[in-house]
């Protein structure tokens, strides 16, 4: 047996909520006639932590995070902080610091999931985005000076590598050559943006050699938003910068039912330091507390773990149960439309993974 181990690092808001139920569903599949199981180690990171220690996790935090096989990820940011301090202390300085830079987000409309676009069956909504994770727009370069004064000047530079843009279109082609449909979409604005972005197209153009099989095309990031709406089907892998595809992806959570479903790996994806799974969505304040968070974007993130930890069994049988779940409208919570409580759903999941293992340990 295969044991992992897993940091858990709830983080703020609602991330204190489903990353708890998270692990509840990691222990309910390391049950009896599984062959993996998890050690936990939690990290109380994030806006309380702040407060009392003026840091969003400590000097030697990545350290403690090395010596783990994955981790799993909350949500961070709290109303009193302000949010670039808790996404610049937390989320963004555990990805650059572990280097992982592929950030994979797929999109897909689940069973008994009411998604906006009538017209669009389920089959015409399954993408997977990837989304630069370490540099672009989030590298952090720029500056602010002559604070408060008439000639105060503040600027943000998009910064992109020749080795940065290679390898997220190389990891991008490289799943989309793996999928059945082996088509990428390269999104750019390199109309507007004439230096960084045009090495960005030009780079893909490269990759896109080594890579015969996959079908490839290249759409502006404007016109890009209006085809994930008009023309779901005829999108499948994506790639695109840090901000561009963290606002597609938000657009593609929202079409694909809810901000609350969707998934998220940090990969790191040579292995070198360990890989963050979360769901995309942030700390929700306003409905933390109430017990009320939809749970499957965390389980969902669940199953992009153990794919990646080669446990290709146990993310089977998670997503099973994730979509067994979603197909019961009873057991929807209030952003489907429903009532159920992130515990019901959390005991649902739990109940139909056990309840796999019980028929594989009968079978087998
Ligand atoms: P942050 O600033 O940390 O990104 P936010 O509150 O601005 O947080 P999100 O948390 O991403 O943004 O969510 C936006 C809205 O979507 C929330 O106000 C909440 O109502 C809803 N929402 C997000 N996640 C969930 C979830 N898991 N379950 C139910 N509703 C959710």
């Amino acid at each position: 047996m295969k044991r992992y181990r897993i940091a858990l690092v709830p983080g703020d808001g609602i991330g204190k909520e489903v990353a708890p139920a998270g692990k509840r569903v990691l222990e309910a599949l390391a049950e009896p006639g599984s062959d993996c199981a998890f050690d936990f180690e939690e990290f109380p990171w994030g806006a309380d932590f702040y407060r009392q220690h003026g840091v969003m996790m400590p000097e030697d935090g990545l350290d403690a995070l090395k010596a783990k096989d994955a981790i799993l990820f909350g949500s961070a940011g709290d109303p009193a902080i302000p949010d670039h301090i808790t996404l610049w202390g937390l989320r963004l300085k555990i990805c650059q610091g572990l280097d992982q830079y592929a950030n994979v987000r797929p999109a897909r409309i689940l069973p008994g999931i009411d998604a906006p676009l009538k017209r669009c069956c389920a089959e015409d909504l399954d993408w997977v985005i990837v989304r630069e994770n370490t540099e672009g727009e989030y590298a952090g370069a720029g500056g602010r000076v002559h604070r408060g004064f008439p000639l105060e000047v503040a600027a943000d530079m998009s910064v992109m590598t020749r080795t940065g843009v290679e390898r997220i279109q190389r990891f991008a082609f490289r799943l989309a050559a793996g999928r059945p449909r082996k088509r990428l979409t390269v999104v750019t604005k390199s109309n507007a943006q004439r230096h960084a972005m045009v090495m960005w197209d030009e780079i893909a153009a490269e990759v896109a050699r080594e890579f015969p099989d996959v079908e490839w095309d290249k759409e502006m990031v404007d016109a890009m938003t209006a085809r994930m709406v008009s023309r779901p089907a005829s999108l499948d892998t994506i790639v695109a910068t840090n901000l561009h595809a963290d606002i597609l992806s938000d657009l593609a959570a929202a079409l694909a039912g809810s901000l609350g479903m969707a998934p998220t790996a940090n990969l790191n994806p040579e292995r070198v330091y360990p890989s963050m799974f979360e769901p995309i969505h942030g700390s929700a304040f306003d409905i933390m507390g109430k017990g009320i968070a939809n749970p499957i974007g965390t389980f969902w993130s669940l199953v992009l773990m153990l794919e990646h930890l080669g446990e290709a069994e146990a993310a089977r049988r998670l997503m099973h149960a994730i979509e067994q779940v979603t197909a019961n409208p009873k057991l929807h919570t209030r952003d489907l439309g429903g009532a159920a409580t992130t515990s019901e759903v959390t005991e649902a999941v739990c109940a139909r993974v056990r309840a796999a293992a019980k028929k594989s340990v009968a079978t087998a």
